[in-house]
């Protein structure tokens, strides 16, 4: 059974009812255990479990500590472009904002790739808006092959693909996927995908599960939060997780929860979410999966993620510059502001004044082709 098969037993707004139905007891009765199901799941996302965050806090980072030790892996994007044929309401790189649209060139590819690795950066996350007849399978192949000497673990955050293209992408070097679903709720889906191949609210969630299929050894899902009631859509996270967990055991999971923080353009998002509810959510996908990695990206600013980094975090991206080109040169073109501006350098001292290692590499390809 598919996840979407999987995700349509469950009527989004039940699961809302049921989560801002939970007492303190149900949030009680979830943390008195070591392993949490879907109704603690719902208990620890619920405004009820709010009074409750220091006891799972510490909770949070014993089990992040066991499972993880005291690291943090490091990695930063590469944006190849920000050319798009999608509407998305939200987003900077929708096709009717007026920014400038740059693909990069191969020469562009290099100067960025030096740049990047210069700065100790060993696990790169290849970003492009989505426009599949500009950049598509070929190029992003050339690209790989310009820069994957330079890195030991490159990953994708590009358009949903076949089995067949990700399986391509696969024998060509790329190790990982990221493919944010946004939200779970159908409906909202459909009002901020209001045009382009993204309003295919099924081709998308399967997407992930492709690329497991594909042998992809790292997969990323998330959900931007704001775009619909929160806590519901992060519900339905915790079990796409799950059930990519369960079902491609090879692969690792992991889930990065960005949220919007004030109107883009006219885009009015469905609520704003604080820093407390922010801690909340990245607590209880801990207490709920032991082993998914969580992703904080410097979306959020230094001092925020500095907190992060004892309550359950596993992977942070540093260094980051969010338009195609802008490790070269800054231009208009980002996707989205970067808070925390820190240098890798800047960054990892942090993370080793706090008593973590900061992990710059822990992959090679090597492993894979045994080459
Ligand atoms: S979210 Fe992705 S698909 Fe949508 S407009 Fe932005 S870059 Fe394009």
């Amino acid at each position: 059974m598919s996840f979407e098969q999987e995700l349509d037993k469950y009527d989004f707004n039940d699961i809302k009812d049921f989560i801002f139905s939970r007492k303190p007891a149900d949030v009680e009765f979830a943390l008195g255990k070591e392993n949490i199901d879907e109704e603690d799941f719902a208990a620890l996302l619920s405004p009820a479990a709010t009074p409750y965050l220091e006891e799972m806090a510490q909770k949070a980072n014993r089990i992040t500590v066991q499972r993880f030790g005291k690291t943090i892996k490091v990695y930063a994007p590469m944006y190849l472009s920000n050319v798009c044929a999608n509407s998305c309401k939200y987003c900077g790189f929708n096709r009717h904002n007026e920014i400038p649209r740059v693909i990069l060139t191969d020469e562009e590819i290099r100067q960025e790739t030096d740049i990047i690795h210069n700065m100790g950066i060993r696990h790169i996350l290849l970003v492009t808006g989505e426009s599949p007849a500009k950049v598509g399978t070929d190029y992003l192949i050339n690209a790989v092959n310009i820069m994957k000497d330079k890195f030991s673990s490159v990953c994708i955050e590009v358009y949903p693909m076949s089995a067949e293209d990700y399986t391509l992408m696969y024998t060509h070097g790329v190790d990982g996927l990221t493919m944010f679903q946004e939200t779970y709720n159908r409906v909202k889906y459909a009002d901020v995908h209001p045009a382009g191949r993204k309003r295919d609210f099924g081709w998308r969630l399967g997407g992930p599960e492709r690329g497991a299929q594909a042998g992809f050894r790292t997969i990323g899902l998330g959900t931007l939060m704001g775009l619909e009631e929160f806590r519901t859509d992060q519900f339905f996270l915790g079990l796409h997780a799950g059930y990519l967990m369960k079902n491609y055991w090879k692969t690792h999971v992991s889930i990065s929860f960005p949220r919007i923080r004030k109107a883009s353009g006219n885009f009015q998002a469905y609520q704003i979410i604080d820093d407390i509810d922010y801690v909340q959510m990245l607590l209880t996908h801990r207490l709920f999966r032991h082993d998914l990695g969580i992703n904080v990206s410097t979306r959020e600013s230094a001092e925020f993620r500095n907190k992060l980094l004892r309550l359950g975090v596993t992977h942070m991206s540093a260094g980051s510059k969010t338009e195609p080109g802008g490790y070269a040169k800054e231009h208009d073109g980002k996707q989205f502001q970067v808070e925390d501006t820190r240098t890798v350098e800047e960054f990892c001292d942090m993370v080793r004044m706090n008593g973590y290692d900061p992990v710059l590499k822990d992959w090679d390809t090597y492993f894979l082709n045994g080459e």
